[in-house]
């Protein structure tokens, strides 16, 4: 996704920790799908990261035919290790490269960025075959 954010800024309103310290509540049932819960009680869900706000259905998503929710929960995955979430975050590599990474708070095991991303350009091409 081309869509640009900056990884933990609170102040980003397309990050993650913006969202949670707004006081959204995400659900993650799985990779792409989740329930978002807004401040105000509003619920979405999103599967395969389509999500079912008016934004999305009724504007087409204002970032790039992107919802805010469906970014957020772009930046989340279930660890395959336990059954806790892991965030993306950002490691300075020991050559000085700023890497992205997905890191499980829960058990530590993390996963490159670009596994992920590859993992879900996969499905989304079988979903279109299907
Ligand atoms: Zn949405
Ligand atoms: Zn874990």
């Amino acid at each position: 996704m081309p869509i640009t954010y900056t990884i933990g800024a609170v102040h980003d309103k397309l990050a993650l920790v913006r969202a949670i310290a707004q006081g959204y509540q995400i659900t993650l049932a799985e990779d792409g799908c989740a329930e978002v819960t807004s401040p105000e009680g509003n619920v979405y869900f999103i599967y395969n990261f389509e999500c079912d706000c008016p934004d999305k259905l009724l504007r087409g998503g204002l970032h790039e035919g992107r919802c805010k929710h469906e970014i957020w929960i772009s930046q989340m995955t279930p660890c395959p290790l336990c059954d806790n979430v892991m965030y993306i975050g950002e490691f300075h590599s020991s050559f000085g490269e700023v890497l992205q990474r997905f890191e499980c708070r829960t058990c530590g095991h993390t996963l490159a960025a670009e596994t992920i991303l590859h993992t879900r350009e996969t499905k989304q091409n079988m979903n279109q075959v299907a």
